[in-house]
């Protein structure tokens, strides 16, 4: 008897463990798809590239204080990029004053070129914005924006570099 238990407890053992790591994985879920074309690179190479701001806020999920970055309050017309990859991310076109203190747009300038993650932190459910390519952070994505969308996407300013267009 005893021969037959201890291998029906390890395989039950083993079958907890798939099913932590499983609702690990539905908390951070991607919840928009993905882009193939990724950029992945050691934590030290990232810390090599990037400021210690951007840094801070890209890999390690920071927040820059309202009203203290440069895109905020930038009304100049052109794109805005991600400042740890440079895939394009958000047209002037679709920014708008929210009064936050942190660049808001209502929509990407591609769906595909952001991914939104479920973000359980400091007790909240919010939606993380990410870039799609490198998937650093950018902020998080809310429901209390305006029309067409109805989106607000609120942004820190280091995550971004902007690019104003030539008329
Ligand atoms: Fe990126």
């Amino acid at each position: 008897m005893k021969t037959i238990k201890i291998p029906v407890l390890i395989t039950l053992f083993v079958l907890g463990l798939a099913g932590c790591s499983k609702s690990q994985e539905a908390k951070m879920s991607i919840v928009k798809k993905d882009m193939d074309n990724k950029i992945t690179k050691t934590e030290e190479e990232w810390q090599k590239e990037l400021t210690d701001e951007e840094y801070y806020v890209l890999r390690e999920k920071g927040t820059e204080r309202a009203f203290t970055g440069d895109l905020w309050d930038n009304k100049k017309h052109g794109d805005y990029y991600c400042a740890a990859c440079n895939l394009k991310l958000f047209s002037s076109e679709t920014k708008f004053k929210s009064g936050t203190g942190w660049p808001s747009f209502y929509e990407p300038i591609n769906s595909d070129n952001v991914a939104v993650l479920r973000d359980m932190s400091y007790g909240m459910v919010r939606e993380e914005v990410v870039c799609s390519r490198c998937e650093g952070h950018l902020g998080h994505v809310f429901n209390d924006g305006p029309e067409p969308t109805g989106l607000r996407y609120c942004i820190n300013s280091v995550s971004l570099d902007f690019e104003e267009s030539k008329k």
